[in-house]
């Protein structure tokens, strides 16, 4: 039996969100945390004060990279109840990272239950208005002070609550994006399955380069060849053909998105014919030009559908839609976000009830 030790802090003052509350600003009061080493496995399970952390400047992560991260959110109901959203699927796929990155795995029910004490401890922090949310950010490094390019001995387990705002607080606006070749941002067989900070430190060049071009995100095409599309940023794809709805298959470089799982799950409850398949830009490009794309979507925890009015490939601007959200992009933003909110009571069983009463110990 794993026991979670708790070292609440009181508050004295009232919780102050800011406005706007924006992505990852502001953090609760306390975290929870576990250590690893090779002899105790998992152990130190505790829910404490968030504080700074002091590491040796050796410490395996920083120089070489071995860590994960995962990303979901919390929602408050009206009446107050506060729901995860797949928690279980989060943390598999974290096992899933952990193996590729020679790192422990954790078990899947217990970080659940420490995350939900977690949560239903910083439960006024989790905002009111309509969008906003509260993410969840588990991640786990190597904390050996060695210098030598090996799996590290040790790790740390540490589960970050952030307060955050509506992805679109002026209503359901599409993004630009620019299709990207000059720089990849995984290969198959590399770490684009994995929730790794290397994929994110790969990305951001090109995402910068897209920003002074006005583009809010990246297109990113396969690693091998550049032609078959991948993912959209930190979001999967989605294209309605005239008669179809696809979305690149897993062939190893990309992430796959628990909110790319649920869309393909509600497009298949819905009826509709959808396909896991290789798209090449050409393929793209060309139904594009027959006016056989309806529209363009991604799909992520952080705005959970986004609707795509622009592709910008090289000099070919392809506006999708006319520049305007799509309706499925708009019906499945409309359902995700009602079983969030609780407006739409959830057919699936996805949503996860975090407990209101804590025992502290
Ligand atoms: C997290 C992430 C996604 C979306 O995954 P969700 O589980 O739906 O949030 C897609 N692509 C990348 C690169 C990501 O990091």
């Amino acid at each position: 039996m794993n026991t979670i030790k708790y070292e609440i802090k009181t508050r004295t003052g009232e919780i102050r969100l800011p406005e706007p509350l924006g992505f990852g600003q502001i953090f609760t009061d306390h975290v929870f945390e576990m250590d690893y080493n090779p002899s105790k496995g998992w152990q130190n399970f505790i829910i404490k004060p968030l504080s700074e952390m002091s590491v040796h400047p050796a410490t395996m992560f920083i120089h070489y990279g071995q860590a994960l991260f995962e990303g979901m959110k919390a929602f408050r109901h009206k009446n107050n109840d506060v729901v995860l959203f797949r928690p279980d699927k989060h943390f598999v796929r974290l096992n899933n990272s952990a193996r590729r990155l020679c790192m422990p795995e954790v078990d899947v029910n217990f970080v659940t239950e420490a995350l939900k004490e977690l949560v239903s401890i910083e439960k006024e922090w989790i905002p009111r208005k309509e969008g906003e949310a509260l993410y969840i950010r588990p991640f786990m490094f190597g904390l050996d002070p060695v210098l030598g390019v090996k799996p590290a001995q040790s790790y740390k387990f540490i589960i970050l609550l952030s307060p955050v705002g509506a992805y679109y607080p002026e209503g359901f606006k599409p993004v630009k994006i620019l299709v990207q070749d000059d720089y990849v941002r995984a290969v198959r067989k590399g770490m684009g399955e994995c929730k790794t900070p290397g994929n994110y430190a790969a990305s951001l060049l090109a995402s910068e380069m897209a920003r002074k071009q006005g583009y809010t995100q990246v297109l990113w095409l396969d690693g091998v060849e550049q032609k078959y599309i991948e993912e959209v940023g930190t979001m999967n794809i989605f294209i309605t053909f005239k008669d179809e709805v696809a979305t690149p298959k897993l062939t190893g470089g990309i992430l796959p998105g628990i909110t790319r799982m649920s869309v393909l799950h509600i497009l298949k409850d819905w009826g509709m014919n959808v396909t896991e398949r290789l798209i090449s830009l050409d393929e793209l490009v060309t139904r594009f030009d027959k006016g056989e794309v309806e529209g363009v979507f991604g799909t992520g925890t952080a705005a959970i559908i986004s609707s795509v009015g622009e592709l910008k490939y090289k000099d070919r601007q392809m506006i999708i839609n006319k520049g305007e959200p799509g309706q499925l992009a708009h019906k499945l933003f409309d359902t995700l976000t009602g079983m969030h909110s609780g407006k739409i009571t959830d057919p699936y069983g996805w949503l996860v009830p975090v407990q209101q009463e804590v025992a502290v110990s």
